[in-house]
């Protein structure tokens, strides 16, 4: 199939498709996502097929007015209500009991449904000429999330009906997840929102182990998306924990022609070899921005190896971890 590549202006014709029952990759502010009519089960289950997606990994419904929300869940409680209040339109997904409307291609056979309001206008905008669309990130699945164009039109294109060209995506790391359907609220993927900001709203707060840990052999993934491999170039990443001087004692004595490193840009001149700058140190928010483009960009410089920072685990340096230790397959060397 030929894939249209529309600009922001053109958000009509893609809206058609969509009604239409086709797939549109969109921007939002956290990363390009792969939309389709949310209550369509044909045209979902086509963004599994386009993506090799596995069946059992549910989507993220985004909507562009509070109101539509009740459409798609059986309660909405009242700490939900807070935390859209503060949150929404933004990069947090909250999960709650689902309504007999959402097809099972979408919340994958579970008893519950993600709900996110993007901010992006071009997002706001195609849900507003639509309908609640439901959307994973516009990638291949398993490779790094989309954050460009560029990178949507390398996994998608002749996949999918059309792409909306809205810049780069101003987060780089996909929204916060917290259920709110089991009782105490809890994070089950740190994204945009931190979680110091949603304990400000809603109080207590747990983050699933499933964040910062490989799972168990056997055990349930609460969020059936951490139980893949994910974010993952085609290079070895491997994540170097300890300080600026032991990392670069390390890179001079282990690197090679094929290594990279994901470097701070004050480090960008003094390393030896081939280094990929995601951002100034101590700024995690730049390092979600950059991350993924820069695995990206270490496959296309045909690295094998690629060495990175350990980032903080608070804040969005806690998302940036996530994705980050996933993309290393847990490989964590301690200075
Ligand atoms: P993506 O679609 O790539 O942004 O990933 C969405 C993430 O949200 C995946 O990790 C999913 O497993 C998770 N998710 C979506 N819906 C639910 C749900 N109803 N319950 C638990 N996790 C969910
Ligand atoms: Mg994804």
């Amino acid at each position: 199939m030929d894939t249209l590549i529309l600009g922001a202006d053109e958000v009509e014709k893609a809206a058609q498709i969509i009604k239409n029952g086709g797939l549109v990759a969109m921007p939002t502010e956290t990363v390009y996502g792969l939309a389709a009519d949310a209550l369509n089960g044909n045209a979902v289950a086509n963004i599994f097929k386009a993506k090799g997606r596995p069946m059992d990994n549910p989507l993220i419904v985004h909507i562009s007015d509070i109101s539509q929300i009740t459409g798609l869940v059986r309660e909405f409680p009242e700490n939900a209500r807070r935390l859209a209040e503060k949150f929404w339109p933004g990069p947090l997904t909250i999960i709650l009991p689902k309504s007999d409307n959402i097809p099972d291609e979408v919340s994958a056979g579970l008893d519950t449904v993600a709900v996110r309001f993007p901010s992006h206008p071009v997002a706001k905008a195609l849900i507003g000429a639509s309908c609640p669309l439901a959307a994973p990130s516009a990638n291949l699945s398993g490779s790094p999330s989309p954050t460009t164009l560029r990178h949507v039109i390398d996994d998608m294109n002749g996949r999918i009906d059309a792409i909306i060209d809205g810049g780069d995506c101003a987060v780089g790391v996909e929204s916060t997840v917290i259920t709110l359907a089991e009782g105490k609220p809890r994070i089950l993927r740190p994204g945009g929102i931190t979680a110091e900001q949603i304990r400000s709203v809603i109080g207590e707060t747990d983050i699933d182990a499933a964040v910062t840990a490989p799972l168990a052999d056997g055990q349930k993934a609460s969020s059936p998306g951490m139980k893949y491999k994910h974010y993952s170039p085609k290079a070895e990443v491997i994540l170097l924990d300890g300080s600026d001087d032991d990392f670069a004692e390390y890179i001079r004595n282990e690197y090679d022609d094929k290594t990279a490193v994901l470097c701070y840009n004050e480090e960008k001149d003094v390393l030896p070899c081939m280094c990929i700058p995601v951002g100034a140190k101590n700024d995690d928010s730049a390092y979600a921005y950059h991350l993924f483009a820069a695995l990206r960009e270490a496959d296309e410089r045909k690295c094998s190896r690629v060495y990175a920072h350990c980032p903080k685990k608070e804040g969005i340096g806690l998302a940036v971890y996530n994705r980050i230790i996933r993309a290393a397959g847990f490989k964590v060397i301690k200075l």
